[in-house]
């Protein structure tokens, strides 16, 4: 494991994690995300390259605009980090290879979806059709031919979602499950086995619990958005690399 390349994910995720943060801000307030140039979102001040550099901007300006001292969101730098570390993690377990591509991308589609599903409780179609079709371009490098069963998986776990939240209604008597992680489904199943793919729903459920009970009783926040749990249950399991033979017995032990 060569140590240099661990560090130069490291600041390739700094770079791609702040245009993520971009990408997610913009999205969830309807803005275009090329235009016009990066800004302060209270006083419209175009930001300088200096203000630009990941993390270290919003450690030496305080965590404040340096033009109206309006507080900036601290998301910014957490995510930065968070998309630093997690192409650190993918690199260091999965070398150079086309899960690695795929452990990056899900990982700048989990730090993005963080942002718009926790704080405006959206999932932006365009962000979930736009992973959607770099997932199955990347597809087709990981199996070649038989990349087209993983589309019919994506169909099938869309289809188990919708399901699933036509029966939560049913039983609940109120919205169960978003359509934005139903669509997120299809873009998720892509990427793994049907076997690896509930697993990962499962393993998704598991990590919210604790974190929606905290919601619920400290907040009174009824609403807790699933998506990012969802791409981080993925992501935990493609890095994992588990076979999905080996799931199938673990779940279904042979006496
Ligand atoms: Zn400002």
């Amino acid at each position: 494991m060569n140590t240099l390349y661990l560090i130069l994910f490291f600041i390739f995720g700094l770079i791609i994690g702040s245009f993520c943060n971009v990408v997610a801000f913009r999205r969830s307030k309807n803005e275009s995300i090329i235009y016009p140039r990066s800004h302060c979102p209270n006083c419209n001040h175009t930001l300088s390259p200096i203000e630009l550099i990941p993390v270290f901007s919003y450690l030496i300006q305080k965590g404040r605009c340096k033009h109206c001292k309006e507080k900036i969101s601290v998301f910014y730098p957490i995510n930065e980090i968070l998309t630093a570390v997690l192409f650190m993690i993918s690199y260091y377990v999965l070398g150079f290879s086309w899960n690695l591509v795929l452990a990056i991308v899900l990982s700048t589609f989990f730090v993005i979806v963080v942002v718009t599903d926790l704080n405006y409780y959206i999932i932006p179609d365009e962000i979930t059709i736009f992973y959607s079709i770099v997932i199955l371009i990347i597809n087709a490098f990981r199996f070649g031919t038989t990349s087209y069963k993983y589309l019919i998986y994506g169909l099938i776990m869309f289809l188990f979602m919708y399901l699933l939240m036509k029966i939560g209604n049913l039983l609940f008597k109120q919205e169960s499950l978003g359509g934005g992680d139903i669509k997120l489904l299809f873009a998720l199943g892509l990427t793994q086995p049907l076997i690896t793919s509930f697993f990962a729903i499962a393993l998704a459920c598991f990590i919210a619990l604790p974190i929606s009970g905290y919601f619920y009783f400290k907040k009174k926040d009824k609403i807790i958005p699933f998506g990012p749990f969802l791409i981080i249950a993925f992501l935990i399991l493609l890095l994992l690399n588990i076979e999905p033979t080996s799931l199938y017995n673990f779940l279904f032990p042979t006496i």
